[in-house]
Parts: C-alpha cells; sequence; structure tokens
C-alpha cells in the first residue's frame, strides 16, 4: 500500500468521524499512539513494534486527511537526498 492509498483507506474507514472530532483530537491521538510506539521500542515485541509503528502511520495519514495535505508530497523533500545538504547517504556534520 502506498501513501495516497493509506490516506484514501484513512479517510474511508474514519474521516467522517474524524472531522467530526476535529483535529486537536486527532494531534492527541497520534501523540499517544507515538507513546506507546516509544513503549513498543524500549520493551515491546516485534509484533508489537510492527502494531504501534501501524497505528501511528493511520494516525498521521487521518491527521493529514483533515488538514488537507498529501503525505506523498510532504515526503518529496527527501526524494533528491537530505534535504539541508543533498548528499545520500546524508553528509551533515
Ligand atoms: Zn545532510
Amino acid at each position: 500500500m502506498n501513501l495516497v492509498e493509506l490516506q484514501t483507506l484513512m479517510d474511508d474507514l474514519y474521516g467522517a468521524r474524524d472531522r467530526e472530532r476535529g483535529l486537536a483530537s486527532s494531534v492527541a491521538w497520534l501523540t499517544e499512539e507515538v507513546g506507546e510506539l516509544a513503549q513498543a521500542v524500549r520493551k515491546g515485541s516485534r509484533r508489537q513494534q510492527e502494531h504501534e509503528l501501524g497505528d501511528v502511520l493511520a494516525w498521521l495519514a487521518s491527521l493529514a486527511n483533515q488538514l488537507g495535505v498529501s503525505l506523498e508530497e510532504s515526503v518529496k523533500r527527501w526524494a533528491s537526498g537530505c534535504p539541508q545538504c543533498g548528499a545520500t547517504p546524508c553528509a551533515c556534520p
């Protein structure tokens, strides 16, 4: 699944509900999921880490939808190497 497909899926699944709850609520959920991911990285199983990474991605996609932002566009700044130095891998000091 690519980023456009992910955003479309999240919009189909939860778009109406997420818009009703509003941006602040989505930011709060994303933040909570990042916290759960941090815990899974520290002491979770591989399966738990995959689960939490998926949840973070899902909420990130949902937030982008509410903002009217394309994640595919957002990541383009890395398409030609490090946004700072332009090198791959990054050669920043
Ligand atoms: Zn760099």
